[in-house]
This record gives structure tokens, sequence and C-alpha cells, in this order.
């Protein structure tokens, strides 16, 4: 019998785990009380791995052309085939969709391979439909990329405001820590601003159940709100911030009627009055914000009103005081650290600056380095459909479920000339559709680090040999790199390789003007890398255990090295009703299930909770539409259609339904929530908006 700690595969918190095993299976988790994120705790979710750890329904061996094949034939063919489509088409005919789920030390290599050797800059992830909005907000704001504070501000904070997160569910160790918190100190104030009555409104003093979109709205009338009450703070105003007069102005345009404003928001002037005297009077706040913030036409804008308030405070930086984003996934931050996002390059460099791009093409001796960004995920399969892109390799993702418009991207990939795959399991809805199958080993067996929503990196370790022939996404990535003529830049042995050359990257020619920095780990030896501690980046000589908060000096990584306020102008989403298709939709997760469910659908446990698809709709829309409880009814819009069970809840505002984004054809065949959604996206971070559709229901 071996213990062994690793983190959670599941969402961002990125618990650390004690693992259990012996006689080839995972026997048992628990919380590990050493790691800093949850100090023992474990969700449901993480509760459950040992029930999803088992060689059943795995995929074993490659396949080629729907026939199972040897892995050298695999690799061979994929090559030539890569090799003719680059030179009859050039790098950009080459695309890569990458994952959140993947370790940093995967992104890392399939960055490099397709941005400084094949010179495609065609390389996106899922973390586009989670985060991309929070990435532009900070970069607009503080010139990086950053998360200014850590989860230990959520226990030091006097008054917590949660923004579209149902932290109960999605975040369920993170909701624990508030509630743990507000239980020690009664007079801890938690405000939810969200559509719906979650389960996390259980902990608040205030509910604002606002109007779907005007979070921005909401947070204009706060900048308003302090500054007439005398609450900015000037000093840090002054001396550490810039564009305060005309993002203020422009607050006061649209937001200097508090009457309106509630209207507009569909609140009563009390509540939001409520929440602003809250706000003003409190200086440690630490204000949440997740996926009902994000996934918007206009995420980015929502993300600067709220780190508007916050500079306007000089609440950034200070303990319990600080805006802090929930990543959805586990390792969504260490894939933009690596680069991968489309307009990013690789160390938090992106393609904006030459030094930039001539940096990391000598740091990597890079003989095709990509001098602009490449297709960002929408835009990325719209060049599939049209034929510009004629070969894609998805790597640990099923954007056929978690893609907006999903009949779009089916007949997207049905069309494209090179689908190549890489798949732990063994049906997947995108699968279907691949020419080429590489089997990816999993969660247990996989070993490298991810980061966690507050800047941590922490390791997963392999506890379990991969099953079959699968093998590790670095290793196949480099496998094939080598077969394209670049064995030498590829030449990893160990994960421990990478994390090095990352962590040495990070810090080359940095003389402190880019923000990420993990150059003191450069040098771990693969026992340390091995042993390696949670640690929150920047990690360099002068903080070689880390920093828990940035900005605490004022110091922030623009040009001029004050923070920058963004004037902000309230959008309506775009995707509105209409007679035709009068609901509102509003797409999400449940509290048991992961994304696509190929995981934790396996675990019996974690399908008691909810075990089928369903449509939550107000009692008077049910009324009208004489929907009964736990009818089915079907969902539909011009994009496509969905069939669910009705449950008839008070928790939804009328006019409005949830339904749950998991399901896929392969567990129901009932249809996908996802192709009721257009491909609309946000400008600035090109991030879809998921959280708003239109619809119409009938019973069935
Ligand atoms: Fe895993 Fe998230 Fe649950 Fe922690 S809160 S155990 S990271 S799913």
């Amino acid at each position: 019998m071996t213990h062994q700690t690793t983190t959670c595969p599941y969402c961002g918190v990125g618990c650390g785990i004690r693992a259990r095993t012996g006689g080839g299976q995972l026997l048992a988790v628990a919380g590990d009380p050493g790691h800093p994120a949850n100090h023992g705790r474990l969700c449901i979710k993480g509760s459950s791995l040992p029930e999803t750890c088992n060689p059943e329904g795995r995929l074993l061996q490659p396949r080629v052309d729907g026939q199972s094949t040897d892995w050298n034939t695999a690799l061979d063919t994929t090559a030539s085939r890569l090799q003719r489509i680059l030179q009859q088409h050039g790098p950009g005919s080459l695309a890569m969709y990458l994952s959140g789920q993947l370790l940093t030390e995967d992104y890392y290599v399939a960055n490099k391979l397709m941005k400084g050797f094949i010179g495609s800059s065609h390389v996106d992830t899922n973390s586009r439909l989670c985060m991309a909005s929070t990435v532009a907000g900070h970069k607009r704001a503080f010139g990086a990329d950053a998360v200014p504070g850590c989860y230990e501000d959520l226990e030091l904070a006097d008054l917590l405001v949660l923004v579209g997160s149902n932290a109960a569910w999605n975040h369920p160790i993170l909701y624990q820590r508030m509630q743990a918190a507000k239980q020690a100190r009664p007079e801890m104030k938690v405000v939810v601003i969200d559509p719906r009555r979650t389960a996390t409104c259980d902990l608040a003093d205030l509910h604002l159940q606002l109007r779907p979109g005007t979070d921005a709205l909401l947070f204009n009338a706060l900048l308003v709100h302090l500054a007439e009450g005398g609450k900015l703070d000037h000093a840090f105003i002054s001396d550490h911030t810039e564009g305060m007069t005309h993002t203020l102005l422009a607050a006061m345009e649209e937001a200097a009627d508090l009457s309106k404003v509630a209207s507009r928001c569909g609140l009563k002037l009390p509540q939001l009055l409520q929440f602003l005297d809250w706000f003003a009077e409190t200086p440690r706040t630490v204000t949440l914000f997740s996926q009902g913030i994000n996934q918007s036409s206009s995420g980015t804008d929502k993300v600067n009103a709220i780190l508007n308030c916050h500079l306007a405070t000089g609440r950034i930086g200070k303990p319990g005081s600080c805006p802090l984003s929930l990543t959805g996934q586990p390792n969504a931050m260490g894939g933009r650290e690596v680069g991968g996002l489309a307009n990013q390059l690789a160390a938090h460099m992106d393609f904006s600056d030459p030094v930039n791009i001539s940096r990391v093409a000598r740091f990597w001796q890079a003989p095709a380095i990509a001098k602009q960004e490449g297709y960002k995920t929408i835009p990325l399969f719209e060049a599939i459909e049209r034929g510009e892109i004629k070969a894609v390799w998805i790597i640990g993702t099923n954007p056929l479920v978690s893609l907006p418009d999903s009949n779009r991207i089916r007949k997207a990939l049905a069309d494209c000339e090179l689908v190549i795959v890489s798949e732990a399991m063994q049906h997947t809805d995108t699968l279907a559709l691949a020419d080429i199958v590489f089997p990816a080993s999993s969660w247990s067996e996989k070993n490298g680090t991810v980061t966690n929503s507050e800047r941590r990196i922490s390791r997963q370790r392999g506890l379990l040999p991969a099953p079959g022939e699968a093998r590790h996404d670095w290793e196949i990535i480099c496998q094939l790199a080598m077969r394209l003529g670049h064995g030498a830049a590829f030449a990893y042995r160990h994960p421990a390789e990478i994390f090095r050359e990352h962590a040495t990257l990070s810090g080359f020619e940095n003389n402190g003007s880019r923000c990420f920095d993990i150059s003191g780990l450069s040098q771990l030896s693969d026992e340390a890398y091995d042993q390696l501690q949670p640690v929150q980046w920047p990690v360099t000589q002068q903080h070689p255990l880390g920093t828990a908060r940035l900005f605490a000096d004022g110091q922030f990584f623009t040009a001029s090295g004050k923070a920058r306020f963004v004037a902000v102008h309230a959008r309506e989403p775009e995707q509105q009703t209409s007679a035709d298709w009068p609901l509102l939709l509003n797409t999400g997760r449940i509290r048991d299930q992961w994304h696509t469910m190929t995981r934790t659908g396996r675990a019996p446990r974690l399908m008691q909770h909810l075990s089928e698809p369903f449509v939550d709709i107000h009692p008077q829309d049910a009324e009208q539409l004489q929907l009964k409880e736990g009818q089915l009814a079907r969902l539909s819009n011009p994009e496509g259609s969905y069939l669910a069970r009705t449950r008839i809840r008070d928790s939804q505002r009328p006019g409005e339904v949830f339904v749950p984004m998991h399901w896929t054809a392969q567990f129901t065949g009932m249809g996908l929530c996802n192709s009721l959604i257009q491909q609309r996206v946000d400008p600035v971070s090109g991030q879809p908006e998921s959280k708003q559709g239109r619809v119409s229901i009938q019973p069935v």
C-alpha cells in the first residue's frame, strides 16, 4: 500500500488530496490537511474520485481512420498527413484546441511546438469559455493577467460579494471556507448577486436577484455612489492609478440616478442601497466573480467595472481586500501561464511587442516563431468551417458538447480534412468525428503541475500506471514533434525537465517588468520537483517561498506602473427574447457533475444528486405554458432543441429558465444544451456569451 499527495482534477479551487493505492488501484482519497487551499476538506466530487478510476470505458489503443493500430503507425501517419497539409497550405492551416484539464507541462510543449516550430498561433483552449474575460480585464487594469489576492482573504474580509458565482455548487470547498468564516464572525456580511436564487444564497445576508446582464450597470452605480459618498481613496488613486476622471464621468452618465439603475437591474431601491452602503462602509471587502460575469458578450467590461470599484477604494493588495476571480478548471491558470491562449505567446508574453517574439524565439531557438496572434476559439472553429484550417488537434476536451451552437461545430469538424483527438475515454461526442485518435493518460496517471485560482502551483502526481497503451499528452506531442523534424527541442524524458524550462523562460530577460516569474523554481532537481510543495507565484530569488498577494506596493505592470481605470458603458446581452422565443435561457453546472460528465458520469454516488437533464422554470411561466412538475418539455430556437424534465422553481425569475450544461447526446440522446446558444462573443476577450440564450418551450 502506498500513500501519496496529489491535486483534485476538477475545479479551480485546486484541493490537495492524500491518495492510498494498492494492487494497481486507487483505494481511497482524503483531503490533504497540509494543502493551503482546502486544509483537509474535499467536496463530494473530489471524494468520489476512486469510483471514477478504473479501466472500464478507457481508450486503450491508437486509431487511424476508425481502425485500431500501434503507436508507430498512428504517429507516422499523423506526421505525414500534417506535413502534406503544411507543405500545401502553410502553417496557418494547422490548429490545436487544448484544455484547462491539461497539466502545465502538457500545455507548454503543445504551445512550443505550434507557436515556435510549426509557426501557427492557432492554439486556443477551452479556458476561452471559462476565464478569457477575466484575463482581458486583468490585463487592461493591471497590465498583467494577475489575480491580486488569495483564499486567506476570504477569512479576513468583513464583506464578501459573490457576483455570478454559485460557489456552493461550483467551488464547494471555498464556499465551506466562507461558511466557516461567517460562523466564526457572524458580523461578516455576504452579498450574492445572481439572477437565480442558488444554494450559495443560503449564506447571504442580501441576495440581489438582478436582471441578467446588468452587472456592469450595478458596479458603475457603485462607483458613483462611492464618489458621491466621499468614500474614494484619493491618495491611492493619485499615486497608483490613472484614468479615474473619465471613468467616473462615464459611470455617472448612465448610473447617477439610482432609482433608474434599480429599475433597469430589476431590483428594489432599498436592496440596491443596502449593497452600495455595505460596500462603501467596509474596507475589508473581497469581490468574487465567476462565469456569470465571464460568459458574456460584455464580460471584459463587467470585470473592469468590478476592478474599478476596488481600485477607487484602494482595496487591492491588502489582507481581506481584493477582487478574486474564481477559475473554473483545475489548470485554466497554468494554461494561461505557458501561453495556451491564441493571443498569448509564452510565459505571459503576448504578440503585441516584437521584443517578446524575439525573446521567445531566441530562448526556444525556434525556427518558425509565430509573429501574430492566432484565432480565438470561435473564429478558430469558423476557420475550420470555411476550410482555411485543414487540420486540428483537439486534446483533452469535448468541444462538440461544450461550445455554443453545437450543430455548427459538428458540421465544421465533420468537414475538416484532418481531425486528431487525444482523449482518455473510449466514447465522447467529439471522438466520433476523429480521423486519428490518441489514447491519453488521465488523472491519477499523469504527472506534472497545475495552478489554481489563487496562483498556487501544486503537483498532480502519477499514482497508477496508464491502462493499455495510453500515453501522457506531453509524450505524445514530443513523439510527434520528433517525426516532424524537431527532435532536439523536444527530447524531454521527464515532466521535471519541461517544468524547469518553463520556469527558466519566465525569468528570461525579465527585469521585473513581467508579473509571471517562477524563475526561483528553475533549478529544481527531479527529486525536488517531485517533492514540490504548493506555492503561489511569483517565485523568485527575492521571494523563494512565493507571494500571497500582488500589488501590495501599489506597483502594477503597465508602462507607467499605475493601474488603469477602464470606462465602462453597460451593454445588454446580444441574445434577447422575442415573440417567438420568449424565455431567457441560462446555462450552468450542477453540484455533482463536471463538464461533459466523461468522468463524473461514471460515479454512481454522483448520479444520485440529479440524475437527468432538467429545466427550471418559474411557477408563473409553468402555469401559462401548462407545464407540470416532472413533465418532459422541449426547448427550441432556430439553432437547436433540447429535451428535459420540468422543475417548477420560484428560485428562477419569471421569464427565465435554467438548464445544466453537462448532459451530452452520449448520455441521453436528448440534445445538447449548447445547441441552443448562439456564437456571440465578447469583442475584447473572445469569450462566448454562454450564459444567455432565448428559447420557446413546449410540453412533450
Ligand atoms: Fe475538487 Fe473543487 Fe471539490 Fe476541491 S472543491 S475537491 S478542487 S471539485
